[in-house]
């Protein structure tokens, strides 16, 4: 009897890999594309990192004219959660990452390399389980999970490295004949690698991001093939990659200490490996130290965060490009207008360690893109949030969608336009009193800064609107009649007579024009108020000095 019997009589009906290796060949694409991946686990929870795993993988295959394609990874059943595929692929899709191939929702996918569902590729890790062992390149391991424990507990209490190898693989050395006796007598089996491994030997590994590394050779017989009939993440991901024609495995660091086994599984079942990227996480600054952006400590760790607090997409998309590339700020501050197809992501300039993620910067980052849309962008987008967040204000903006327009063109458009708007949960405060009905629920007070008397501001506020104010006025005439009005005051009409001057003047024009502004708005710093003006018109201009001056 031989390993073919063997493997014959494991996996009777699996097919030689011929079949598969036809089946799925190597792709047809030009020299230098990259063919990668993101792989996640379907537990419900898509974590910023798998996002921005999303970009990179994304942008790298799009450079390159690759392919870029979503594999789900359950082979882990206990961890299964509804809708989680869905939820991945369509954050994906909704950043504007969306995958060539791969799921598409919990039973669809495109493309041609599937399934891409790692508990429907069954019948294909049992292929490949099959031709290891008929080489003799794995077996079945009949150890029981107190046998298991048992050698944990020995190697523990020597105080020597834990795990299946050497003298302790004890099923290593059955002979064909014993396992396939145990298999008959109807013993559960599992199937292990044959590791050819030795750990005094180093091996020596170029990762496109980490750079060269070395480790000890792996000599760990590991499970691939699991009692329920499903592989390890480990044989999953060599078979797989290898079968999807993966030339780059774009992934999380922690399984950089795995490599020696992956290019020993590669070697083995005689495929080529893959290129490896290793990313570091994205960190956060925690008490003086750093730490991974936790699921559990950290809401903005959610990607579903960024949509609740109406920070857009667009921002999110080029802050996740800041922490990639540190190149990313300097090509955005040549090419402010560029889209972010045209930067040229590089795997081997991102960081070794990982990147900070720093919610102030992201922000300002935001500004900027919400600076950049018009009028009727930031109008949809509020919009949109409020009818989730808010209905009050999905109320106002959808009954008075023309003045809305107006309110948020106030300093758009322009050369410098207003950065006052960092996310959509910000819009609500930021324009409330453009509106009468938001306007009417501020109950603080009006703070009116240097001129403070009653009887200067009521004059201020009757004797601009009786004598100076016209709504027909352009910029530069509106801004001399206050100081006309200034002068009229007895305030300086400029600041610079009032500084060289002291003690001459107990005001400026400046202070005039703070009376006007916070008589309107109740706050000293707004956008233009010319604008402002011009938007609110001529009534409720009356109403709110009216308002002001009781
Ligand atoms: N399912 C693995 C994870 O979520 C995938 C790692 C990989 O990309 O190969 O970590």
């Amino acid at each position: 009897m031989n390993y073919k019997d063997l493997a014959d009589l494991m996996f009777p009906d699996a097919k030689e890999i011929k079949y598969y290796e036809e089946k799925y060949p190597e792709r047809n694409l030009k020299e230098g594309a990259i063919v990668t991946r993101i792989a996640p686990s379907p537990t419900g929870f898509t974590h910023i990192g798998g996002l921005y795993q999303g970009l990179i993988a994304k942008k790298v295959a799009d450079q390159t004219e690759g392919v870029f394609f979503v594999r789900i990874e359950d082979t882990d059943q206990k961890r299964e959660v509804k809708n989680a595929i869905s939820e991945i692929v369509n954050s994906l899709t909704e950043f504007g990452f969306e995958p060539d191939e791969g799921m598409t929702s919990e039973t669809e996918e495109k493309g041609n390399y599937g399934p891409y569902k790692q508990s429907i590729r069954k019948e294909i890790y049992q292929a490949y389980a099959k031709y290891l062992i008929e080489q003799g390149k794995a077996y079945p391991c009949f150890c029981s999970t107190e046998e298991i424990e048992e050698i944990r507990a020995k190697q523990e209490a020597a105080k020597i490295r834990p795990g299946y190898y050497g003298i302790w693989a004890k099923c290593r050395n059955l002979t064909v004949e014993e396992m396939i006796e145990k298999i008959k007598a109807g013993e559960k089996w599992i199937v292990r690698f044959k590791s050819p491994g030795r750990e005094d030997r180093k091996i020596k590994h170029k990762d496109v991001i980490k750079g060269n590394v070395e480790f000890p050779e792996n000599d760990q017989d590991i499970v691939i093939i699991k009692a329920d009939g499903l592989p390890t993440y480990h044989f999953a991901h060599a078979v797989d990659d290898h079968l999807m024609r993966t030339t780059h495995v774009i992934r999380g660091d922690e399984w950089l200490s795995s490599v020696p086994l992956h290019l020993q599984l590669f070697q083995e079942l005689g495929f080529k490996a893959p290129k490896y990227a290793h990313i570091a996480p994205i960190m956060k600054n925690d008490e003086g130290g750093k730490r991974k952006l936790s699921k559990r400590k950290d809401p903005e760790a959610a990607v579903s965060y960024y949509a609740e607090e109406g920070i857009p997409k667009e921002a999110v998309t080029e802050y996740l490009l800041n922490i990639a590339n540190s190149t990313f700020e300097n090509w955005r501050r040549a090419n402010p207008d560029k889209p972010i197809k045209e930067f040229d992501l590089q795997l081997n300039k991102m960081s070794v360690s990982g990147a900070l993620f720093d919610m102030v910067k992201l922000l300002d980052v935001s500004k900027i893109v919400i600076s950049k849309m018009s009028a009727e962008e930031v109008y949809e987008n509020s919009l949109a949030w409020a009818k989730k967040h808010d209905e009050e204000l999905a109320n106002l903006l959808e009954t008075q969608k023309e003045y809305s327009l107006k309110v948020f063109g106030i300093e758009r458009g322009n050369k410098k336009p207003r950065k006052d708007i960092s996310k959509w949960s910000d819009v609500k405060e930021n324009i409330a009193y453009m509106y009468e009905e938001l306007f009417a629920k501020d109950t603080s007070e009006y703070l009116y800064q240097v001129i403070n008397s009653k009887e200067e501001i009521n004059k201020i506020l009757d004797t601009y609107i009786t004598k100076y104010y016209n709504e027909n006025d352009d910029k530069q005439t509106w801004f001399d009649k206050i100081k006309e009005l200034a002068g009229e005051m007895g305030y300086a009409k400029e600041v610079k007579e009032f500084k060289e001057n002291p003690g001459k003047y107990t005001a400026h024009v400046g202070d005039a024009s703070t009376v006007l502004r916070v008589a309107l708005t109740k706050r000293t710093n707004t956008p233009d108020m010319y604008e402002i003006m011009k938007v609110l018109g001529k009534g409720i201009i009356q109403k709110r000095f009216q308002k002001a001056k009781i």
